[in-house]
């Protein structure tokens, strides 16, 4: 079981299936929300307490986005037609279990900053033919 929780501790989570491989999500609505690439991992089972303080922002017709009302954490990206939940990494209590595999959006990426290791590279078409055409970011 996987815990987290946001930065005032109003909202937390449990996730008892959580992939021990997450991505950097480099696409412009990603960027605009948290100022930075996303780092997300796919979760499964994944219950919240102090649901009182959790929004969610429909972000587009698929998907949504989590976060506390209070101190404005982000916590995950929720793809509907998959009901998939991606966590941000950072809000686990202990993230050691898992390493950055992947760059998603990677055509969407400013040229200022890269990151280093033998990462697999998605164009936004790439992605969205992996996610096939429902699952698209947003
Ligand atoms: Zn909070
Ligand atoms: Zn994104």
């Amino acid at each position: 079981m996987h815990t987290g929780r946001c930065l005032c501790g109003a909202v937390h989570f449990s996730a008892s299936d959580v992939e021990s491989q997450y991505h950097a999500c480099h696409c412009g609505m990603c960027r605009r929300w948290g100022g930075s690439p996303m780092f997300a991992v796919p979760a499964e089972s994944v219950a919240f307490s102090g649901t009182e303080n959790l929004a969610r922002y429909k972000s587009s017709q698929w998907a949504e986005r989590g976060f506390c009302r209070l101190c404005g954490s982000h916590l995950f990206y929720y793809l509907a037609p998959a009901e998939q939940y991606f966590m941000a990494v950072g809000t686990f209590d202990d993230p050691t279990p898992f390493a950055l595999s992947r760059e998603i959006f990677v055509d969407h990426k400013p040229a200022d900053y890269s990151f280093a290791g033998d990462l697999e590279r998605w164009t936004e078409a790439q992605t969205l033919a992996h996610f096939s055409s429902n699952d698209e970011d947003g």
